[in-house]
């Protein structure tokens, strides 16, 4: 298991954020410096550092994310006119915090992916 990160204390209500859903296996908010109109993080309640700790047993909860995304474009508004999920894995990956999450990103056209 991994160790206790800045997300684990938003999970958990130590460190305030502006948190749009929360359930018994994720909880979403928006992020601290945002890089769209809607930028919103979803988090798992899995202490899992990153993708490269996810195994079979870890499925339904990560699947969760991608439904909840939905939901949450639906809320935002976004959902018709679209917009990205991006998860970041390590250095390369462009990963900053070490607890697996996604990013929910639109409400103006984000172009092409940029690499
Ligand atoms: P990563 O690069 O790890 O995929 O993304 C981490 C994201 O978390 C960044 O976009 C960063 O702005 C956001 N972030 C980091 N610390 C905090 C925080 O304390 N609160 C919120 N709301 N977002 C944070």
């Amino acid at each position: 298991m991994a160790k206790e990160t800045i997300f684990s204390k938003i999970i958990n209500g130590d460190v305030p954020a502006d948190i749009v859903y929360q359930d018994d296996l994720v909880t979403a908010f928006r992020d601290i410096n945002p890089k769209a109109p809607s930028h919103i993080l979803i988090v798992t309640h899995l202490l899992l550092p990153s993708v490269n700790d996810a195994t079979a047993e870890h499925e339904l909860a990560l699947g969760r994310l991608f439904t909840v995304a939905a939901k949450i474009a639906q809320q935002e508004g976004i959902d018709q006119n679209g917009y990205r999920l991006i998860v970041n894995c390590n250095y390369h990956g462009g990963q900053e915090v070490s607890h697996f999450h996604m990013h929910l990103l639109g409400g103006r056209p984000l172009g092409p992916m940029v690499i």
